[in-house]
């Protein structure tokens, strides 16, 4: 049985999902090859054939996966589906852009987010906003997965894969590019930060969600979140939506400030090692997955938190 992995990167790096995913792939199969589908990416493909389990990496360039059109992507994956049982991406934006065609055109049901693999055709996944565990018993001839990458551990360094390049696939000629606008920041990325500070409604506006949360994030070296009610009312930008309909998140500590902690916010956040809350509610459900709740209105505690931080 031999899986393929759609890797997750700018061309320049590989992204940590690929690493996360390959843990998955290596759980279906011990030949598991890695796909670099974009432009100019060898220095991503090289960084592939390092990760320790992967026998085999596939390099394919073209402009139009350089800018990550889903329908070339596709295209390339489909007309590599043949030699493999399952093809294994991280669930991100672009992942769950693609995967789903690459089902479709292969005639299979997706396997969404999994969390967990138990055998070859058996996988854990969450439903009902992480309420509940599904496990899925697949008899497709080929399984197409999308992989949650916080539920894996990173595969290590010390593979030695050679690195092939392969034909580009047919393109996406319905498809052009436009545009790609890109929110450049000095943070860590949310999704792979080791610590996180998310605000929520309790701000009231974006100047105060910028003067509590950003300056304790830059303290901290952290990834800023924030709860759909804050993006909603504009107090911070759509990609710091952590939750059910945002990112998914699990970094050594998440500090949430002024969140109540709805289930649709938990199931973004609840697997994080160790969760700091501040709500001046102590009836708020955060606390039920806090690990150190602070019952407190934030305008006193966030600046004694900072002050102490700065003496520390
Ligand atoms: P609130 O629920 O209003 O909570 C604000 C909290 O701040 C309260 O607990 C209050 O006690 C506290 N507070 C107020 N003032 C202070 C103060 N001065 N100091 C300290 N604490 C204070 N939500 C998400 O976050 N992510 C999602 O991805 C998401 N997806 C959704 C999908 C669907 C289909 C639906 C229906 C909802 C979704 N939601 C999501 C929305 C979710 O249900 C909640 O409405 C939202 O999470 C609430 O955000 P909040 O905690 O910031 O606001």
């Amino acid at each position: 049985m031999a899986v393929l992995v759609i890797a997750d990167h700018d061309n320049a790096s590989l992204k940590d999902n690929t690493h996360k995913t390959v843990t998955a792939a290596l759980a279906v199969s011990g030949d598991v090859d890695v796909l670099v589908a974009g432009k100019d990416a060898k220095a991503a493909a090289d960084a592939a054939a390092k990760i320790a389990g992967v026998r085999k990496v596939l390099l394919a360039d073209s402009d139009a996966l350089g800018q990550g059109l889903a329908e070339a992507v596709t295209d390339l994956a489909v007309s590599l589906a043949g030699g493999y049982d399952a093809i294994l991406t991280p669930a991100t934006s672009q992942g769950k852009n693609f995967s789903p065609r690459i089902a479709a055109k292969l005639d299979v049901a997706q396997i969404s987010e999994i969390i967990e693999v138990v055998d070859a055709s058996t996988f854990v996944r969450p439903i009902y906003a992480g309420n509940a565990l599904e496990t899925v018993q697949s008899s497709d001839s080929k399984k197409v997965i999308t992989v949650r990458p916080t539920a894996f551990k990173a595969a290590g360094e010390g593979g030695s894969a050679s690195v092939e390049s392969v034909g580009a696939g047919a393109g996406a000629p319905k498809t052009t590019f436009v545009d790609q606008q890109l929110v450049k920041s000095a943070r860590p990325e949310l999704t792979g930060a080791k610590i996180v500070v998310s605000g929520g409604r309790a701000m009231g506006s974006a100047e105060e969600f910028q003067r509590v949360i950003e300056p304790l994030a830059d303290k901290l070296g952290a990834a800023v979140g924030a709860s759909r009610a804050a993006v909603d009312a504009g107090y911070a930008p759509n990609d710091y939506q952590v939750g059910q309909t945002g990112k998914v998140v699990a970094p050594e500590l998440y500090v949430a400030i002024g969140i109540s902690g709805a289930i649709q916010h938990l199931a973004g956040m609840k697997d994080s090692k160790v969760i700091v809350a501040i709500n001046k509610d102590g009836d708020a459900p955060i606390f039920q997955v806090a690990d150190f709740g602070l019952v407190a209105d934030y305008k006193a505690a966030v600046p004694e938190l900072m002050d102490a931080l700065t003496a520390a």
